[in-house]
Order: C-alpha cells, then sequence, then structure tokens
C-alpha cells in the first residue's frame, strides 16, 4: 500500500450540541462537509453493541464476498493462502483493534477460510489436507501462518478496552454514549492514526506524517493535541466559549 491521503468526499465533521455557524467555519477549515449522528465506522454503527452476533454481519459478509468460492477456480492453494491472509490481516484487523469478538463470530470466519483454501478446482467443497490448527499456527513452528481470528483479538485487545465501564462512570451524562467511546479510544491510543497503522503492517514506515500537516509523525497525541490544525479548532472553540462567557 502506498499511503493514505484524506479523501475530502468520504471525510464529515460531526458535531455534538455547535452551533451551525461554528460547524461551518470548521468544516471550511478542515475541508470536509458536515454529517450527523448516527456514525458507521467501516459499515459498523458506532454505537452497536459487538457482543451481539448480529452487529458483525457487515464484516462477515465482507470476508464471504472476498474470499467467494470461485476465486478457487483461479488459485491454487498457495494463491489461496495469500488471499486468506490478506483478507485476514487488512479487515479484521481494524474491527479487533476496536471491538471484542464473539466466538460464534471467530468460529464463522474461520469456517469462510477453511472452505476456500480447501475447495476444489470445481468450488466443491474439497478435502482438508493438514488440520486448521496446522494452517493457523505461525511459519517458525511448522505452520502456515494463516492466524486465528480469536488469537490475534487477544494480541489486539489489552484489558483496558474491557475495562471500559470504569471511563463510563466518570463521563456520564457527559456526552452521548459515541462520543464517549470516541474519547476512550483517543485516550487508550486506539485511534487508526498513520504511526498505528504502520506498527500492524498495513501502511509503508516511510509515510506515518500527518494528514493534516504533513509535518509530523501522525500519532494520536499529534493529531489532537500537537497538529497547527488541531489546534485552529480547539483555539477557536475555546474562544468561542470565553465569548460567550463576557457577553
Ligand atoms: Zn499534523
Amino acid at each position: 500500500m502506498s499511503g493514505l491521503s484524506i479523501n475530502f468526499d468520504k471525510s464529515s465533521l460531526i458535531p455534538i450540541n455547535c452551533e451551525e455557524q461554528w460547524v461551518e467555519r470548521m468544516c471550511n477549515l478542515l475541508g470536509c462537509k458536515g454529517d450527523a449522528l448516527p456514525v458507521k465506522y467501516l459499515g459498523i454503527p458506532l454505537r452497536a453493541n459487538p457482543r451481539r452476533v448480529n452487529t458483525w454481519s457487515p464484516i462477515i459478509d465482507k470476508v464471504e464476498e472476498k474470499l467467494s468460492l470461485w476465486k478457487a477456480k483461479v488459485l491454487n492453494k498457495a494463491g489461496k493462502l495469500v488471499l486468506i491472509k490478506s483478507v485476514l490481516n487488512s479487515l479484521l484487523v481494524y474491527y479487533l483493534s476496536l471491538f471484542k469478538m464473539p466466538k460464534a463470530v471467530a468460529e464463522k470466519l474461520i469456517s469462510l477460510q477453511r472452505r476456500l483454501l480447501w475447495s476444489s478446482e470445481e468450488g466443491r467443497t474439497g478435502m482438508a489436507l493438514v488440520k486448521w490448527e496446522v494452517v493457523q499456527a505461525p511459519k517458525k513452528l511448522g505452520g502456515l501462518g494463516v492466524g486465528d481470528a480469536m488469537v490475534m483479538q487477544e494480541e489486539l485487545i489489552p484489558e483496558e478496552v474491557t475495562r471500559y465501564s470504569f471511563t463510563r462512570t466518570i463521563w456520564k451524562g457527559l456526552v452521548p454514549p459515541r462520543v464517549e467511546l470516541f474519547v476512550w479510544f483517543v485516550l487508550i491510543g486506539r485511534v487508526n492514526t498513520k504511526d498505528r497503522l504502520s506498527r500492524f503492517g498495513i501502511i509503508s514506515q516511510d509515510n506515518v506524517t500527518c494528514v493534516l500537516c504533513n509535518n509530523e509523525v501522525e500519532d494520536v497525541r499529534h493529531l489532537f493535541l500537537g497538529c497547527v490544525f488541531a489546534w485552529q479548532v480547539w483555539s477557536d472553540w475555546i474562544l468561542r466559549i470565553d465569548e460567550r462567557a463576557f457577553s
């Protein structure tokens, strides 16, 4: 992948209890359009309950589509392995880093991977050549290195995310739950900044400069505090509060 840039057609500013005029000014400053809640993030509604299997159906659909059986006709085993790994890495890393996946969903995803890998040329279900555990095991242990959705999850989601309820009590009533959730992701560095994506190997390490100022490494701290663009937004906001207080 060659790197990231902001697609302004796809970006939007979602104001919570902000004045229309201010929103308009910020949209101009950032070069994006305004939007309203509820918002979907990568196909999943931000407020959706990740413990419900239903919430994951857009992801299951996407994986199913990407690992569809017609591809079995044009790919050999090695090609199928590359495809399975790339789908797991590119698609799942995003979701797994944000939401805790139910076991049933992981099992469904694994069954889709298995089906493609062992399908015959005619697209029919073929016979498994080795146990799935071997397919998942890392290469250095003699496996094929596909990885396990549940294991990946353990690596990506630290305890702190599951202890989210703690911050909820601090924020309670101040902001809507989706804002609370996003701020929590920001605080624990779980926002997919370029710095984070490059650490997961999703984008190149040569391209981690901030999309807004193109000047410094884009990590959470920079994006929300250090960046000159972020500061324009914050200072304008503080100024507005100031105006209100003294008018
Ligand atoms: Zn910046």
